[in-house]
C-alpha cells in the first residue's frame, strides 16, 4: 500500500503535523494548568501574604485587607468578615462558581459562612488541616483536582479560618477547549498536508513518472521518442542522461543489428554450412548450404545428435578450450564432407558451431587421379612386358629361332612400341589439355569441307573392312570457327571407332546439318553398340567396353575423353545418341561463332 513514492509522502506529512500536534497539544495544557495554579498562588499571596519584599501598594492594600479581616476576627464578627470577603470577591477571584471562600470555626472548623452552596460539608485537605492548627496553609499539590489556602485569623479568644478553594474547573474546561482547538487545527493540519503531499508528489513524481515511462517504452523497442526535459535540476539531469543513453543504446543496438544482418548475409550465401548448436544440443541456426550438403531437411527441433551425434560427441567439444577445434569426415548421400567442430563460448551459455565443407568434389579428383595413375601403369605395363619377353626370347633362343618367327617377334616388339608411344601421345595431349597451356588455331573454315576430307581419309580403311561408308550432308555447310586441325582429329576419332566397332561389311552414315547458331555432324554405325550400363562412361579416361577388341584394334581409351575436352574447348558438344535398332550413333555439335565474352584457349 506505501509502495508508491506519493502514498510514502503523504504518510511523512501526516506522522508530521499528528506528532507536531501532539507535542504543541500537550505543551499548552500542562503550561496552561501551571500557570492558572501559579496565578492562583500569586492570587492568594498578594491578598493574604504578608511578604515585606512585595510592592507598596500591594501591601497597602494587603494591609487593609487583612487588618479588617482580622480586626472583624478579634471582634467575632463572622458577618462582618465575610462583608470583606464578598467586597474584595473580584481580587480573590471568587466566582460562587468554581472558586469559593468560606469562613470556618478555628476550633471546630465548622462552616460559619460560605461564598456558594456546599452546605457546609469540606473535604479535610492538608491546608485545611494546617489551618486548623493555626498555621497559614498555602501548599500546592498539583496532582490534586483543586487548589485551595487556609488563613488562621485570631483576636483575643475568637479563632477563625479563611478558606478559599478553586475546583480547577476553569483549567479543565480551558484544557477541553485547547484540546477542541488542537484537534480542529490537527484535522485542517491534516487536510493541508494531504493537499500539499499531493502537490509535492506530483511535482515529485511526475518527472519520474515520465522518465519510467520512457524506459518502458525503451524495452519495447521504440527509441524514437525523446523525454522533454523540463527543468535543470537532479530529475532534469536524470531525464537527460536518459536521453543520452537511448541514443547510446540505439546506437549500439544498430551496431549490432549491422553486424547480425552483415552475418546473415554471409551465411545466406556462403557455399560452406553452417549450423550452430546450444550446450544442450539444440539447434540454433542452421544456413541453407547445411542443408543442401546434408541433403535433408533440418527443422528447428532437429538436435545436434541426430545430425552429428555418430561423427563427434558433443561434449568432447565443448571440452575444448578455443581457439581448439576438431575435424572429421562424414559422408552425406553421395557427397564427402570434411566437417570442423568448435566451441563458440567458453561459458555454460555457450554451444558449438558446426561448419561443414563439400570435399566430394576433391574427393573425386583425388579418386580419378588414383584410377588414372592406376589405368596409365597397367596400359604402358602390358606392352613392355611383351617387347621384354620377346626380347629376352630373341636374345636367349639366337639362331635357333628361324628367321621367319624372329621378324614376327621384332614385328610386335614394334607394334608394342607404337602402342606405347600412342599411348604416350594421348597422354601427353590430355595433360596439354588439362593444364590449358594447348594453343588453339581458331580459323574460319568450311565445316562441311572438314567433314568430307575426314570421310575421305577413313574411305580406304572402311572399303578394307568391306564397309558402305556414305556421306549426306543434309544442306550447304556454314563456315564456323574453330581450330580445324583439332576438330578433323575428334571428327577421326569418331568415324575411326566406327569402323573399328563395326563387323565387316557394315553400313556407316555421316550426316551433318546446321541449326540455328550451331552445326552437327552424327555418325551412326550398324556395329557392336555399347551396351546401357557403359554409355555414361565411353568418354571417361581409359574407359573401353571391350578392352581386348580395343586393344587389338589399337585403340588407346583415350580417343574419346580427347575428343570430349577439344569440343568442350570450342563450347560445343559431343554425346551418345539414342536410336532404335542396333549399332551407335555419336553426335557432335559445334557453334558457329565463338562469343567474344567466352574465353578460346
Ligand atoms: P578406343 O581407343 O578404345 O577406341 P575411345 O575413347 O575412342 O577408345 O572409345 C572408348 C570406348 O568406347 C571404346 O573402347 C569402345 O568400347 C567404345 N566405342 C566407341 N565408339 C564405338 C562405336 N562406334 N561402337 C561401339 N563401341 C564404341
Amino acid at each position: 500500500m506505501f509502495k508508491s513514492l506519493h502514498m510514502k509522502l503523504m504518510l511523512i506529512m501526516l506522522l508530521l503535523i499528528t506528532s507536531l500536534m501532539a507535542v504543541v497539544g500537550a505543551f499548552l495544557t500542562t503550561n496552561v494548568s501551571s500557570f492558572y495554579t501559579d496565578s492562583f498562588y500569586d492570587q492568594m499571596n498578594d491578598m493574604f501574604g504578608s511578604d515585606p519584599e512585595s510592592d507598596g501598594t500591594a501591601m497597602a492594600r494587603n494591609a487593609s485587607f487583612m487588618a479588617d479581616l482580622t480586626a472583624a476576627a478579634a471582634d467575632g464578627a463572622a458577618d462582618r468578615m465575610q462583608d470583606i470577603l464578598e467586597a474584595n470577591a473580584g481580587r480573590l477571584g471568587i466566582d460562587s462558581r468554581t472558586r469559593n471562600y468560606f469562613i470556618l470555626d478555628g476550633v471546630s472548623g465548622a462552616v460559619l459562612a460560605e461564598s456558594g452552596e456546599s452546605g457546609g460539608t469540606l473535604a479535610a485537605t492538608p491546608n485545611l488541616l494546617a489551618a486548623l492548627n493555626g498555621s497559614v496553609g498555602d501548599r500546592s499539590d498539583l496532582t490534586a483536582d483543586y487548589m485551595d489556602v487556609a488563613i488562621p485569623l485570631s483576636g483575643g479568644e475568637n479563632r477563625y479560618i479563611v478558606y478559599i478553594l478553586d475546583s480547577r474547573e476553569t483549567v479543565s474546561q480551558l484544557n477541553s477547549q485547547l484540546f477542541t482547538i488542537i484537534m480542529q487545527a490537527l484535522m485542517i493540519g491534516l487536510l493541508i498536508s494531504v493537499l500539499f503531499s499531493y502537490l509535492l508528489s506530483k511535482a515529485l513524481v511526475g518527472p519520474i513518472e515520465k522518465v519510467t515511462e520512457g524506459a518502458e517504452r525503451l524495452a519495447g523497442g521504440d527509441f524514437g521518442s525523446k523525454l522533454p526535459v523540463e527543468s535543470p535540476d537532479e530529475i532534469g539531469i536524470l531525464t537527460g542522461t536518459f536521453n543520452h543513453m537511448a541514443d547510446v543504446l540505439q546506437d549500439s543496438l544498430n551496431a549490432v543489428e549491422n553486424e547480425r544482418s552483415k552475418l546473415d548475409t554471409l551465411f545466406l550465401h556462403m557455399t560452406d554450412g553452417v549450423a550452430a548448436f546450444d550446450h544442450d544440443g539444440a539447434l540454433i541456426h542452421c544456413n541453407p548450404a547445411a542443408t543442401q550438403l546434408l541433403q535433408r531437411a533440418i527443422p528447428k527441433n532437429t538436435g545436434y545428435d541426430e545430425l552429428f551425434g555418430s561423427v563427434y560427441p558433443l561434449a568432447q567439444i565443448l571440452a575444448l578450450q578455443r581457439p581448439n577445434y576438431a575435424d572429421a569426415e562424414m559422408v552425406a548421400g553421395e557427397k564427402t564432407l570434411e566437417v570442423y567442430f568448435a566451441p563458440f563460448s567458453d561459458k555454460a551459455s555457450g554451444g558449438v558451431l558446426v561448419v561443414l565443407h563439400d570435399e566430394t568434389e576433391h574427393h573425386r579428383s583425388e579418386q580419378r587421379r588414383k584410377e588414372f595413375v592406376a589405368n596409365v601403369s597397367h596400359e604402358l605395363r602390358t606392352p613392355l612386358t611383351n617387347v621384354r619377353s620377346y626380347a629376352e626370347t630373341l636374345r636367349d633362343g639366337g639362331e635357333d629361332i628361324p628367321r621367319d618367327t624372329q621378324n614376327s617377334f621384332l614385328d610386335i616388339i614394334i607394334n608394342e612400341t607404337d602402342r606405347m608411344t600412342h599411348i604416350v601421345q594421348d597422354l601427353l595431349t590430355l595433360s596439354r589439355l588439362d593444364a590449358g597451356n594447348t594453343e588453339m588455331n581458331f580459323t574460319r573454315f568450311d565445316f562441311g569441307d572438314a567433314i568430307a576430307s575426314v570421310v575421305r581419309a577413313n574411305a580406304l580403311e572402311a572399303k578394307r573392312r568391306g564397309h558402305e561408308l556414305r556421306l549426306e550432308p543434309a544442306e550447304p555447310l556454314p563456315l564456323i570457327l574453330g581450330d580445324r586441325q583439332r576438330l578433323e582429329q575428334v571428327m577421326m576419332n569418331i568415324l575411326g571407332n566406327a569402323i573399328k566397332y563395326t563387323p565387316d561389311g557394315g553400313h556407316i552414315l555421316v550426316t551433318a546439318g546446321a541449326a540455328g547458331e550451331h552445326v552437327w555432324m552424327e555418325v551412326s554405325d550398324d556395329g557392336i553398340g555399347i551396351p546401357e550400363k557403359d554409355r555414361e562412361h565411353i568418354f571417361e579416361r581409359f574407359y573401353r567396353v571391350d578392352k581386348a577388341r580395343s586393344r587389338e584394334s589399337g585403340g588407346t581409351g583415350l580417343g574419346l575423353s580427347i575428343a570430349k575436352e577439344i569440343v568442350e574447348r570450342h563450347h560445343g558438344t559431343i554425346r551418345l545418341v539414342r536410336h532404335e535398332g542396333p549399332g551407335t550413333t555419336v553426335r557432335l555439335t559445334l557453334p558457329i561463332r565463338q562469343e567474344e565474352s567466352r574465353p578460346v584457349e
